[in-house]
């Protein structure tokens, strides 16, 4: 595509590849920097193709495990946040991929206000590549866990994923990138097809239908033998190890009778089990699972001879849970 606009400009083709080296692979913050593209190319370039470049509004580090978040401020206006962790193993970044969410989990901030876009793929990089610049810090892991619901926003989504991937660019495994969904049953199918090799991470939070539709309106449209097999279709055709991810909210879903019906639930999926204990937030009044309930629950999996990890939390300080900082920050700025 870069060639050919190139074309369309009056220029050698070669200079596609050029661009895409100094937008993919050098992470260039603007056209200025590109010094072996000539000053009327990088002058047109700037009229006609502005370059995304996510704008640092508020930066926050955990006092407790340097967790960072970033607000950044988008072309239009609109904030979003992205989140910073460095684990033994590498660096990783949470991204967001929409303005808001429209999929109105109960326990999220970041669905409160609705959605308001789409990200562009070029957002969604933009996120990782200003975080590689600002901590200076090569990132190895991406998971796309941070507001919105990737699903949601495929095609923009799997752009992305197709880039940051790419030997040419960042060049970020696949295996390396997980894409985190509440379920949507006939995208798990299509990503399924795709031929790709990141995780899947499928939002469960529930062992049953009935409590699922109590945390997640998603589940009205889907039933989990609907969302299952799914899953499994997606195991069958990558090879992927799946993950589902199990937020426990105390007295709602987190009983040793929910721990004994989820492990009959995933039985025979080849899966790993991640327990979050809910992150509270102002709007709603669930709570946490008590460690006791938490380390119960963990227990009966783990008998079931089920992978079972309980997510470490980080940056609990400086609201790193979902949708929270953009949240504060808009009522902050009077914005709602
Ligand atoms: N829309 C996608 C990805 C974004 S949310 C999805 O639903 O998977 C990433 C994960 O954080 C999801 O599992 C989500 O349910 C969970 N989550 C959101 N808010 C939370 C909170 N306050 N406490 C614990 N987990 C939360």
């Amino acid at each position: 595509e870069l060639k050919e606009k190139m074309i369309s400009l009056g220029e050698k083709p070669f200079k596609g590849k050029q661009l895409y080296q100094w937008l993919h692979q050098k992470a260039a913050g603007s056209y200025e920097e590109m010094t072996n593209l000539s000053e009327g190319l990088r002058k047109k370039l700037t009229e006609q193709e502005p370059l995304t470049h996510l704008e640092v509004v508020e930066v926050q580090t955990s006092k407790i495990d340097g967790t960072q978040k970033y607000l950044f401020q988008l072309a239009d206006g609109n904030v979003i946040e992205s989140v910073w962790m460095q684990y033994k193993h590498g660096n990783s970044v949470c991204i967001s991929s929409q303005v808001g969410c429209r999929m109105g989990c109960r326990f999220c901030a970041s669905t409160i206000g609705g959605l308001t876009r789409n990200l562009l793929p070029s957002e969604m990089l933009d996120q990782v590549y200003r975080i590689q610049e600002l901590t200076g810090e090569r990132v190895s892991n991406v998971v796309v866990m941070g507001t919105g619901e990737p699903l949601d926003n495929y095609d923009n989504l799997i752009r992305f994923i197709r880039i940051l991937s790419d030997e040419k660019g960042q060049n970020i495994s696949q295996r390396n990138l997980t894409v985190s969904t509440c379920g949507l049953v006939p995208r798990i199918r299509q990503l399924a097809e795709e031929d790709l090799t990141i995780t899947l991470a499928l939002s469960l939070h529930a062992p049953n239908d009935e409590k699922r539709k109590e945390l997640m309106p998603i589940a009205y449209k889907y039933s989990l033998s609907e969302v299952l097999p799914a899953c499994k279709y997606y195991f069958e055709k990558t090879g992927r190890r799946l993950t589902f991810e199990y937020s426990l909210v105390g007295g709602k879903n987190d009983s040793q009778e929910d721990a004994r019906q989820l492990a009959g639930l995933v039985h025979g999926l080849n899966c790993h089990i991640n327990l979050i204990p809910v992150n509270p937030i102002k709007e709603r009044d669930f709570e946490q699972s008590t460690q006791n309930n938490v380390a119960a629950f963990k227990h009966i999996l783990e008998r079931q001879h089920i992978q079972v990890t309980v997510r470490r939390e980080m940056g609990r300080d400086i609201q790193a849970a979902c949708g929270q900082l953009r949240k504060s920050y808009k009522e902050r700025s009077g914005d709602e």
